[in-house]
């Protein structure tokens, strides 16, 4: 069920994070979705991808309205969850039409889907925010994540960290050479060759530099979606399933 995970427990005053990346293994949805899709959008059946997404929320010790989806557009508009904020309780439901989410709750999870594209997660550990961001190429390019640092900033987070999953790497991801240079100016870690030496972009090369510049510590993920069988690759694959990075605050100790 996952290809990474990790629980930093609260510490006194600090509050604690359970982040992960999952990949396909374990889940009831039939080929090309097998086995653990999570998303509903790439033609797979309803109630496989629901069993999936109720096994994911009991591993993490949620119910299943307790993940907390996006409507993943390819832009850079970034959504607040309800009740972190004074939010309207009614769109609770709702998956908001953004790629970057923030939660400042300890009852939920966040979720970003992904078969190539780059998954962020965030944690600002002192204030008590987390965030989940889907940057493919369009987002790196448009700014998703600095967006999403700086809606984390506009609430009060100070100290973020982010981790950066699995995606298609360097150079397993060719482009017209316009393409790159486009990537390129907006970030020159993006500019990249593929094992043929043609054009290629680094996406996730260009989502770190993107959180250097912010001054927000990374950690980045080794694993290429396109060469591991493992997980979801739209490139590798066409019409496949969606593996998710989730992230999940944990309540901070009691300080007496
Ligand atoms: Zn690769």
């Amino acid at each position: 069920m996952f290809f990474w995970r990790e629980r930093i427990e609260p510490s006194g005053a600090r509050y604690g994070v359970e982040w992960a990346f999952t990949d396909r293994r374990g889940g009831s949805s039939q080929a090309p979705f097998d086995q653990l899709n999570l998303a509903r959008h790439v033609g797979d059946l309803d109630e496989a991808v629901t069993t999936n997404r109720h096994r994911l929320a009991h591993e993490l010790g949620l119910r299943l309205a307790d993940l907390r989806f996006m409507d993943q557009v390819h832009g850079c508009d970034v959504a607040v969850t309800p009740g972190t904020q004074d939010h309207d309780q009614e769109q609770a439901d709702a998956a908001p039409s953004v790629d970057g989410l923030i939660s400042g709750r300890t009852d939920e999870a966040l979720v970003v889907m992904v078969a190539d594209c780059v998954p962020v997660l965030l944690v600002d550990r002192t204030e008590g925010f987390v965030a989940a961001v889907h940057a493919g190429r369009l987002g790196m390019v448009t700014g998703v994540v600095p967006a999403t640092v700086a809606g984390m900033r506009e609430l009060g987070a100070e100290d973020i960290e982010a981790l950066v999953g699995p995606s298609v790497c360097a150079r397993c991801y060719e482009v017209p050479a316009e393409m790159r240079d486009a990537a390129a100016a907006v970030a020159p870690s993006a500019a990249a060759v593929t094992w043929t030496g043609t054009p290629a972009i680094d996406v996730a090369a260009g989502v770190v530099e993107q959180l250097v510049r912010e001054g927000v510590p990374v950690r980045w993920l080794p694993g290429c979606t396109r060469e591991n069988p493992d997980l979801y690759s739209h490139r590798r694959d066409g019409q496949t399933g969606r593996f998710v990075g989730v992230v999940r605050l944990l309540e901070r100790e009691q300080v007496a």
